[in-house]
């Protein structure tokens, strides 16, 4: 079989970690053809994690937060349309159409334009004091908000409203945060982590309300005065943080014939590529919007972790040029709440097998392992580690996640 030829033009939709990602690793891989990178943000692409740690902190400002400095652009030798919607794909003339009415062509297409924050007006859309926070501008307009004090409620105690709920709470105000869930990340990191982070937002002043979830935004003029709770409680506000999630960007792949998930047919959205994000012909998908076929569990899936995103569009460069692809990578979080730095490796989750094998939850200097648990209910293998504190620790336990180590578990060092 002969190898597919290179692209002469290749056109990258989303202008952020995964797409920039693609970008720099094919010219990286001496890739000599044109390059476009279509972005809807402007200015250059930036860095999501700290938006909801130092910038909203204000410990960093917004230029820290470039994934490439300017001065560095010109080397890379690309096309850079910021400020530029993609509004259609044809993939039968191989372009994409732009909100603006231009067209682009391509040899090679990568879709890489991420997740939006879900925004109902159940919750409050559309009224001042009330935001999302995925873009710079959010973190911005969040953190002036959170200057002129007055209480915060943050609907979502997932990895966004947390953080945000812990920077609110250093910096002295009034903070509750509401959740359906019984505890906070408690989908990611399972009850006997979430209840300790639970402990940590309560003694640090946060107002934690689990098991109760938020049935209507109230206003007054335009402007959110608070939350309505389905306890029959109201919580007065002068911001809401609305973090419930966020949904693959794809609406502008309406009737593009480019497959996409569902959530209540295959349990995914985005857009579903193979194990190497190939979409189709001449068509590829990295990131936050994407979700890749998993051999190990047989199913797309999709994530929403910074890593993720710059591995993929390296996977994804390479293959579209035809070259061997990187070996796969464990993936890999972190979140960082007052004076916690969570990290993970591999596989966590509320339904795993979990046991604290250094350390001691109580004083949060900590090891834990999380296995996936076999018909009996019993775990075998150590499919996931995390930890706070422990840095030295945490690297041999990737080890053993990665050799997917016996469980019970062995110290690393003898795995
Ligand atoms: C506040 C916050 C904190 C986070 N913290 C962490 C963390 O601590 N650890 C971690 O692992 N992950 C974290 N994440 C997640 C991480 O930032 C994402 O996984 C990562 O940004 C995904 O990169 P991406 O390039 O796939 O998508 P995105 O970053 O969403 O970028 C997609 C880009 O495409 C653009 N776009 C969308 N539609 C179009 C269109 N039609 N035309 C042109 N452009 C378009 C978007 O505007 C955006 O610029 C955090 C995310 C947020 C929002």
């Amino acid at each position: 079989m002969t190898a597919a030829p290179e692209p002469r033009r290749l056109v990258v939709v989303g202008a952020s970690a995964a797409g920039l990602a693609v970008v720099e690793e094919v010219r990286r891989r001496g890739f000599t053809g044109e390059v476009t990178l279509i972005g809807d943000e402007p200015g250059l692409p930036y860095d999501r994690p700290p938006l909801s740690k130092q910038l909203l902190a204000g410990e960093w400002e917004t230029d820290r937060l470039l994934l490439r400095p300017g001065e560095q652009w010109e080397a890379l030798g690309v096309t850079y349309l910021p400020g530029t919607a993609a509004g259609g794909l044809d993939t039968q003339a191989r372009l994409v159409r732009l909100v603006n009415g231009a067209t682009c062509e391509y040899d090679a297409l990568v879709i890489a334009t991420g997740a939006a924050a879900v925004h109902p007006v159940s919750l409050g859309a559309g009224l001042a004091g009330s935001q999302v926070l995925r873009s710079l501008p959010d973190a911005l307009r969040l953190r002036s908000a959170l200057a002129q004090g007055g209480r915060l409620v943050v609907v979502g105690a997932g990895f966004v409203g947390a953080e945000a709920a812990a920077v609110a709470r250093d910096m002295g105000l009034p903070v509750t945060m509401i959740d359906p869930l019984p505890l906070p990340m408690v989908g990611v990191l399972g009850e006997e982590v979430a209840q300790m982070l639970a402990e940590r937002h309560r003694a640090a002043g946060v107002d934690l309300r689990c098991g109760v979830g938020v049935t209507e935004a109230l206003s007054e003029a335009g402007r959110t005065t608070g939350v309505a709770l389905d306890d029959g409680s109201v919580v007065n506000a002068t911001n809401v943080l609305v973090a419930v999630g966020a949904r693959p960007a794809v609406g502008w792949l309406a009737d593009s014939g480019v497959p996409l998930g569902d959530r209540k047919r295959l349990g995914v959205e985005g857009v579903l590529c193979d194990k190497a994000g190939r979409v189709g012909e001449g068509i590829w998908a990295a990131g936050d919007v994407a979700a890749w076929f998993d051999p190990a569990s047989g199913r797309h899936q999709r994530g929403e972790h910074r890593l993720a995103a710059t591995e993929e569009g390296r996977t994804v460069a390479a293959a579209l040029l035809g070259a061997d692809l990187p070996a796969p990578s464990l993936p890999y979080f972190w979140s960082d709440q007052y004076d916690l730095k969570l990290q993970s490796y591999g596989t966590t989750g509320r339904d795993m097998a979990f046991t604290v094998v250094e350390g001691s939850l109580s004083t949060g200097r900590f090891i834990g392992v999380y296995g996936h648990r076999d018909s009996d209910g019993l775990p075998r293998t150590v499919d996931g580690v995390l930890g706070n504190g422990m840095a030295r620790s945490l690297r041999a336990w990737r080890r053993a996640v990665l050799d997917r180590a016996a469980w019970p578990v062995a110290a690393p060092s003898a795995v």
